[in-house]
């Protein structure tokens, strides 16, 4: 089966809303006028410009993720914006337990489970993120961790469900440090993944669902990284904010 290629850029916590606009059309601009593959481009501004972001890019068929949702689907909940509110301003996707996340805001497996049910069921396609520490890599624990982050959360879904789901593999150790994994390493852990989900669903499931690199992914390191058998495009942070770069990235294919 031939699975989607697909660089999707996480703004985080970035760009004031001239700054979106801006960004925004330049990415739109260059996919237009440049690109030269079938990646499926995504980009996940921060929720307060994601209806505007996605009025933008939509002609260029750019899909707009949000980096986050909440846990329960209505109600009081000072501050938390749902997966259908998302989906009805223009989201097509959703990033769900990001090492950000996971780390400063104590989101947990059965938390994220909830979420990704309900990204599921508001129509937006989770990008959910998994991978591990420093000190678990450097004590061998790296494929338990990514082991546990997927039994312990998404593995609890039904086949039709897992089929929904694009896996982000992200060593924390790679986000933002400018120490990307090599793309053996990506590789490995990548076909590790897949195994597993040929295991626990089947390898029809498993050959179809795309897994996404991150972590110090740039416009050097992409075409190296998307060359390996089982990395199916990025997840770009810091790279992802500069249009040139971003366009590179997508080129690499
Ligand atoms: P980075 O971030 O590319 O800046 O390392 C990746 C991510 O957090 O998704």
């Amino acid at each position: 089966m031939k699975r989607k290629k697909i660089v999707a850029g996480n703004w985080k916590m970035n760009c004031n809303r001239e700054e979106a606009l801006s960004l925004a059309t330049e990415i739109a601009g260059m996919v237009r006028d440049e690109k030269h593959n079938e990646t499926t481009v995504m980009i996940a501004p921060p929720f307060v410009h994601l209806a505007s972001v996605a009025h933008l890019v939509k002609p260029d068929g750019i899909l707009v993720a949000a980096q986050n949702c909440a846990y329960e689907p209505s109600g009081a909940f000072t501050g938390e914006v749902s997966a259908g509110m998302l989906s009805s301003a223009g989201a097509s996707a959703v990033i769900i337990g990001h090492s950000e996340r996971r780390q400063y805001f104590h989101e947990n497996d059965e938390l994220l489970l909830k979420k990704v049910q309900l990204a599921i069921s508001n129509q937006l396609q989770p990008l959910f993120c998994i991978g591990e520490l420093l000190p678990d890599r450097e004590a061998g624990r790296h494929f338990d961790t990514v082991m546990s982050q997927l039994l312990n959360c998404v593995f609890k879904l039904d086949r039709e469900s897992f089929t929904k789901l694009v896996i982000a593999y992200e060593p924390v150790w790679a986000i933002g440090t400018g120490k990307t994994a090599t793309s053996q390493q990506a590789q490995e852990m990548h076909a590790y993944i897949r195994k597993l989900i040929a295991e626990y669903y089947d390898s029809e499931l498993a050959d179809g669902i795309s897994i996404l690199y991150g972590g110090s992914c740039n416009e050097n390191n992409a075409k190296e990284l998307f060359s390996m058998p089982d990395v199916d495009g990025g997840l770009i942070g810091g790279a992802s904010l500069k249009s040139r770069s971003f366009m590179n990235i997508i080129n690499s294919f």
